[in-house]
């Protein structure tokens, strides 16, 4: 009886799971198609540590489904690529940040803007030569992107998002690597890989400032990195104290929430006329 009663409630529950991934694929390629604007772009900015400016803008998609209401990045962005949606998806976020940053450029602003690929689309040979292309249109140069990428994503398929890696990399491109700690690669790994940044996962820093444990990985981390000759950025960093150790011990960049929130274009353009940053 009582394994009936958890058969069902798992049914019901699997049920969901399905009609919820169902009605994200259909809505969220009718806001593809549609000119209504529930698809939008917000930027972060990211901070260098020794000048304390801002440095560059990681771009986050966002979606207000008129049918959905809000549904996270991380939610829709996993459903999109197992429904074959991502390249229409990464299409839009890349016309959409490219353009912004045009816009960025004409205001005078030199700071570089990150955009997230998924895993499927740096195997795209297609998608990546229309980031070539669009960059090109604006008369922008691959220095003013940068690229970001999950470890797993490079474990997954090694050698053609790898060939692809080397031959945007020849061409200007930067590559980051995103989530940095929560996958299987080390350091020496990457060595071999033309990844010039790491983006030391947010899990690791939101509770640096009291956690030991937290502050022992991130050490290592950045006496590693070092000696590896990398760039590393600390994202989710929420407070002062974990910016001053993250200063302190030499990281290069922060993201986070004591920095500022992820932004719209009229919004990020108030908060730079009035940042300390
Ligand atoms: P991510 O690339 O690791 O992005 C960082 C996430 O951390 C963002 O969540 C950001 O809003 C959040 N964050 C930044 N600072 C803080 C902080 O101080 N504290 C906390 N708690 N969180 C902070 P968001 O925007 O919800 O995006 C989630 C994920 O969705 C991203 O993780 C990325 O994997 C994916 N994503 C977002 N936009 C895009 C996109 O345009 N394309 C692709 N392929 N993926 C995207
Ligand atoms: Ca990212
Ligand atoms: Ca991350
Ligand atoms: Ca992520």
């Amino acid at each position: 009886i009582h394994s009936d009663k958890w058969c069902v409630r798992y049914r019901a529950e699997l049920e969901d799971k399905y009609n919820r991934r169902l009605a994200i694929t259909t809505e969220l390629k009718r806001a593809l198609a549609s000119q209504q604007n529930e698809l939008s772009m917000v930027y972060q900015p990211k901070i260098d540590l020794v000048t304390m400016k801002v440095c560059s803008m990681e771009a986050l998609i966002r979606w207000n489904s008129s049918a959905l209401g809000f549904v996270p990045p991380d939610e829709f962005i996993t459903i999109a690529e197992q429904a074959g949606l991502i390249e229409q998806v990464t299409s839009w976020v890349m016309k959409q940040t490219i353009s912004d940053l045009a816009y960025f450029r004409e205001k005078g602003y030199d700071f570089t803007v990150a955009m997230n690929l998924s895993t499927q689309d740096i195997q795209n040979k297609v998608l990546l030569s229309n980031l070539v292309s669009l960059l090109t249109e604006k008369g922008l140069s691959p220095d003013a992107l940068e690229l970001e990428i999950t470890e797993s994503d490079l474990v997954a398929d090694a050698s053609l998002a790898i060939e692809n890696l080397n031959e945007l990399t020849a061409r200007g491109f930067h590559f980051a690597i995103d989530d940095f700690g929560t996958g299987y690669s080390s350091l020496a790994y990457l060595k071999n890989l033309p990844v010039k940044t790491i983006k030391i996962d947010k899990s690791f820093i939101l509770s640096l400032a009291s956690d030991e444990n937290d502050q022992q990985i991130v050490h290592t981390v950045l006496s590693l990195a070092a000696v590896f000759n990398l760039k590393v950025v600390a994202e989710g960093v929420e407070d002062l104290a974990s910016l001053t150790i993250l200063k302190d011990w030499g990281c290069d960049v922060a993201q986070g929430y004591y920095i500022s929130r992820p932004l719209k274009l009229a919004d990020l353009e108030e908060w730079l006329q009035n940042t300390p940053f």
